[in-house]
């Protein structure tokens, strides 16, 4: 009681003391310019006259603002219609990324199938059906011919094993358009109690204390068989043991509180979704793998039966978290393994632990297969990606066509020569100076929160162009990095790609 008429008391001498007139902040003044952009109706937005467009919430970067947008077609959502408006630090429009590639037409919006009649279809592309969350009406412009389609999204085993599925079925025909797969397997690392005895922040609670972030409560490090929260008595968790669930979540919860740090103090990122929000970690999937699903972490084990809690795999998992949760959703093209890589690299870097010296293998703490790490950065070559983007990289296998991007990233961080991490070829027999990592990261960020729905590798090297250009006005040093490293693994110049001039 005496706290709660504390806070009354400030909250009153706070306002009190505000000044009538405040001066238009970089938020408004980047919400105005996107709002008069839009208004105008460019012709990159591919607008047909039964548009509408709905601003979301702007996400900032230091001065930078990126203002998404989502589109309706005579009141229908456009799956795919999506864009976003970047604005300078003196909140000009300097760049829009637009998702579809053609405007829509004229399209009726009365469907001939029922949802029912969907929903059924949808349920028909998983071997086993758990659970259905919902089925709404949409236009499917992520193709080349928009359609009104059904989007149902379904639960429970496709082929591949644990599915949660958003199937987009064309409302006249019945035939099924496209299909996402919101679960994103890893495939990880970690042995034993992986970062050994770290200290972490928990929530007290009636039992004791519970690992529960205090300032981001939505993470929590449970137990998979029950989604239960680990409490202890005397705030001491975990035994050393890797193949118990609460050390599991020693490491996983450890490694969750310092990715949260590193988006703070690298991206300006207020913790995974942006909004000082995260997802709950669920150690004790009965299986060797771990995975993000849109709504939760859950971690498996190895081939010795040790929980997965490295940054390089649940800092990855948390990587995809952070892709759903920012302009377009999860990256596409194939490319969404290899965002969630940068993120896993750039947590183990910033964690910097002796048990887990920063490198760009992946899934070396563990060995999950007993076989050492699973991917390579450096060279992915070496075990058995490709190191060079060609086309058929948008059809590989998700986590091979993480090569060529890993392999990008590497280059644009450490350079050809590698900074103490061993040399990395080239597919062009080039030589690059890298940034390091933090900076590889910031363009890579600022990349993602110019991303649409139409994201691919291509599209990540005009994004990440124009985000080292907005990140360092007045210098190409950063721009031309990405540029060469780019071309080092064979993505080639796009059309109308940002230039640099200083
Ligand atoms: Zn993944």
């Amino acid at each position: 009681m005496a706290g709660s008429v504390t806070m009354a008391v400030l909250s009153l001498s706070a306002s009190a003391e505000q000044t009538p007139t405040a001066p238009v902040d970089s938020v408004t003044l980047a919400k105005n310019t996107a709002e008069r952009v839009v208004a105008n109706r460019p012709q990159v937005l591919r607008a047909s006259k039964w548009d509408a467009y709905q601003q979301q919430p702007v996400v900032s970067y230091q001065k930078l603002n990126y203002v998404p947008y989502k589109r309706t077609y005579k009141g229908v959502p456009v799956d795919g219609g999506d864009f976003v408006v970047q604005t300078s630090a003196t909140g000009a429009a300097t760049y829009t990324s637009v998702a579809q590639g053609a405007e829509i037409g004229d399209l009726s919006i009365t469907p001939k199938l029922t949802a029912a009649k969907a929903t059924r279809i949808a349920k028909a592309q998983l071997k086993a059906v758990a659970g259905v969350e919902d089925t709404t009406l949409v236009v499917d412009a992520t193709g080349d011919s928009p359609r009104l389609a059904w989007s149902a999204t379904v639960d429970g085993t496709g082929p591949k094993g644990l599915s949660r599925l958003t199937v987009r079925v064309d409302a006249l025909t019945g035939k099924v358009l496209n299909k996402t797969e919101h679960v994103t397997e890893a495939t990880a690392s970690g042995s034993g109690a992986i970062y050994g005895d770290v200290q972490f922040e928990t929530t007290a609670v009636r039992q004791g204390f519970a690992m529960q972030d205090p300032k981001v409560p939505t993470l929590v490090c449970q137990d998979a068989a029950n989604n239960r929260t680990f409490t202890s008595q005397d705030d001491k968790f975990g035994n050393g043991d890797g193949t118990t669930r609460e050390t599991g979540c020693v490491d996983a919860y450890f490694m969750a509180q310092k990715q949260i740090e590193m988006l703070a103090k690298w991206l300006d990122r207020n913790a995974q979704d942006g909004k000082g929000g995260s997802f709950p970690l669920r150690v004790g999937l009965q299986d060797q793998n771990a995975f993000f699903d849109g709504r939760q972490v859950q971690i498996g084990f190895n081939v010795k039966g040790e929980f997965l809690g490295s940054a390089d795999v649940v800092g990855h998992e948390l990587g995809h978290s952070v892709d759903a949760n920012t302009p377009g959703g999860i990256s596409g093209g194939n490319t969404s393994e290899f965002v969630a890589d940068t993120f896993g690299a750039s947590t183990e870097a910033f964690i910097n632990s002796p048990n887990d010296p920063p490198d760009f293998t992946v899934g070396e703490e563990i060995n999950l297969l007993g076989t050492g790490p699973i991917r390579d950065m450096r060279n992915p070559s070496s075990l058995g990606d490709d190191n060079c983007f060609s086309n058929r990289t948008a059809r590989e296998e998700v986590h091979a066509a993480a090569g060529p991007g890993n392999h990008w990233f590497f280059l644009v961080s450490q350079g050809t020569g590698g900074n103490g991490q061993g040399a990395s070829p080239t597919c062009n027999n080039s030589t690059v100076k890298g940034l390091g990592i933090e900076t590889a990261m910031k363009i890579m960020y600022n990349a993602m929160l110019l991303k649409n729905s139409n994201s691919s590798y291509p599209q990540y090297r005009i994004l990440t162009l124009q985000a080292a250009k907005s990140l360092f006005p007045g210098s190409c040093t950063e721009f031309n990095t990405v540029k060469a490293a780019w071309d080092a693994v064979s993505v080639p110049a796009q059309t109308g790609e940002p230039t640099c001039s200083a």
